[in-house]
Formats: structure tokens, sequence, C-alpha cells
């Protein structure tokens, strides 16, 4: 299979974001990676020469943050029950069936005042009925915002607090039950859909333009009611939108010319996400190029709707102006590397 796609084919255990994938864990060697990491950030010699706020700061960094980290990875499938919703945060933790709804709907949170808020912080209840109320820093301006409020009057629609506390439901197993055995099935069987495969962030475009991609796989667009506006050929989803449709397949061979790369083949929006990872590149490139990618979409995603709802045409031409001028843009005022000109920028050379 690997070699009529011209692909690799790795073998677990392997290590990905610092991290060994598909190991044993219950393996004390395997952990010895993960100790290393911790024992050369507590090296004596770095210590010697810090101040007592600074040991402070790295005993913090290393004794709080590193397991953190890893520990992130292997991410508890848990879900909230809403109960009387005090405990439970309204946008950060997992009570939807969609994940966060900061994930989902990363606009509105974007207006959050209050982004820790609890549930019942923004629910007023009258006449016996639960009404959210939102608190925003300012008005929702049409586009993104009130789309993304449409979304989700509608997921929250039935909702409703009730007497009893909040509770967190373990949602690795089949019974909902936890137990041992259930985490160690987890562990060694969903290495994708739990929560090992987390798209790598890009330092160099802003956050709304990351985790808009995480976010639009969450939401559900796909209800395949709606024919795509790019190519209005056949029926809208993600996958279709960003990999398929035939004007992103245009956008990333002529991004691909651009950068002087080989042809980007995406079938997924995770194989986009990560193409950047497959060509022979190292340092700032790979770098720019996996910004530009994510560009690319966000640019997909406001032509599409800009067509579908000002009615404005669908151009390539835009779309591509719009990649190069954005991470031109964000690339000389968000990098901290020298800057790059637009001469440069145009011809991709210098990077
Ligand atoms: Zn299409």
């Amino acid at each position: 299979m690997a070699a009529i796609i011209g692909c690799q084919a790795e073998v677990f255990p392997f290590r990905y974001l610092g991290l060994t994938v598909g190991a044993n864990m219950n393996r004390v060697a395997n952990w010895k990676p993960v100790y290393d990491i911790v024992d050369a950030r507590l090296a004596k010699r770095k210590a010697v020469m810090l101040s007592m706020g600074g040991r402070i700061t790295l005993i913090k960094s290393v004794l709080e943050s590193l397991p953190t980290y890893y520990f992130s990875l292997y991410k508890a499938p848990v879900q909230g029950e809403v109960g009387n919703g005090v405990s439970i945060q309204s946008w950060i933790d997992p009570w939807s069936s969609d994940g966060p709804l900061s994930l989902r709907f990363p606009a509105l949170f974007d207006l959050e005042m209050k982004k820790d808020c609890k549930i019942a912080d923004r629910i007023v209840i009258s006449g016996g009925i639960s009404r959210f109320s939102w608190q925003w820093k300012r008005p929702l301006e049409a586009g993104q915002e009130v789309d993304e409020m449409i979304d989700l009057c509608r997921l929250l629609i039935n909702f409703e607090l009730k007497e009893e506390v909040d509770k967190w439901v373990w949602t690795g197993s089949v019974d909902n039950l936890f137990s041992v055995g259930s985490v160690k099935e987890l562990l060694t069987k969903n290495i994708d859909s739990q929560g090992i495969y987390i798209p790598s962030r890009c330092r160099w475009i802003p956050r709304k333009c990351n985790v808009f991609m995480d976010a639009l796989k969450k939401r559900n667009i796909d209800r395949g009611d709606q024919t795509c506006v790019l190519c209005g050929e056949v029926d809208e989803t993600v996958e279709h939108l960003f990999t398929s449709c035939n004007i992103a397949s245009t956008v990333w061979s002529i991004v691909s010319m651009w950068c002087k790369i080989p042809m980007i083949w995406a079938f997924s929006v995770r194989d986009l996400l990560e193409s950047h990872e497959n060509i022979d590149l190292k340092g700032k490139k790979k770098q720019v190029i996996q910004g530009i990618i994510r560009i690319g979409c966000w640019s997909i995603w406001k032509a599409r709707n800009e067509s579908r709802f000002n009615n404005n045409p669908v151009k390539l031409e835009v779309i591509i102006r719009e990649i190069k001028s954005v991470g031109f843009l964000w690339l000389n005022s968000r990098s901290k590397d020298s800057a790059v000109k637009w001469e440069e920028w145009c011809n991709f050379v210098n990077m």
C-alpha cells in the first residue's frame, strides 16, 4: 500500500512531537526519553547559575509544564454531563458531543468576556425555562460571528439545567464505565481519534487562523444538503472544500509552483495540514510552507463565505493574491526573524 501511494512505511513505535507513539507505556524503558528530557532540564550546572527566582521558574517549568505536555497528549476521554452547571466551564470543558465550544466556535470564544465562565454563569432561568445569556465584548458582526451564533443556538436549543450536580463521564468504553482495562485498550487502539493526533501549531500565523481548521472539522457543515459554491458540482463537505474541489486543487498546484515544492496532494484535511512534514525542507522554509497552506485554507473558506452569503463570485486569482499578501504581512509582522522583501516573497527565495 505504501509503495502504491509513494510513502515510506513506518513501524510502531515512532516519535512524534517528542513523544513515543505506539510504544507500550507500561514498560519503564519507554519512559526513558521523557525522563531524559526532565533530567536535562534539571542539570546541576544550569541551576548553579540561576537566581532563586530563576530556580523556582525552572522547577515550575519542569515539574508542571512538562508532565502537562506529555499527559495532555494522552487526552482523557471524559465528557461533562451538565447538571446545575456550576462546575463545568462553558467554553473550555467538553460537554457537548463535539468537544469544547471554544474549538467549535472560535470567533465567539474570542468575544467572550470571561473565557473560563461556568455554564451557570451564562444561563438565566425565567418561568422555569433555561435561556443562554451570553456576554460579548462587543455586539456580534455579520459573517463568521453571526454564522457561528446561529449554529450555537441550534446546538443548544433543547438545553436545560437540572437540579443535580455536574458529573464527568468516561467515554473511553462502550458502557461508559471507567476501568484500567478500558484505558489500556484506548491507548493501544485509538491512536488517531482520541487525541494523539494534534495538528501542530504554526507560530507565525495568528491563532484564529491556526484553530479555524480544527473548528471547521468539528462543526457540522457536512449536512450534505448544500452544493459546493466553489465548483457547483458536488455536495459540500470540509474534505471536499479543501482537498478534492477543483478550485482547491488548483490553489494547491499554484502554491506548489510558487513555493518551488513538489505538488501538494491531499486526500484529507489531515494530509493537507501535515504536507509540510513530507517535503524535504528544513527550518524556516518548512514553517513558512506550513503557514501558507493554512492561510490557503483560510482564504478558500473566506471565498466560500463571500460567495454563499454575499453572492460574490469565487475568483481563483483573488484567493491566490490574498494568500500571498496576507502571508507576506503576517510573516513580516509576527515572525521574529529578519524581514522578507516583497520581491523575495513573490519568487520564494531567501526564506
Ligand atoms: Zn467544490
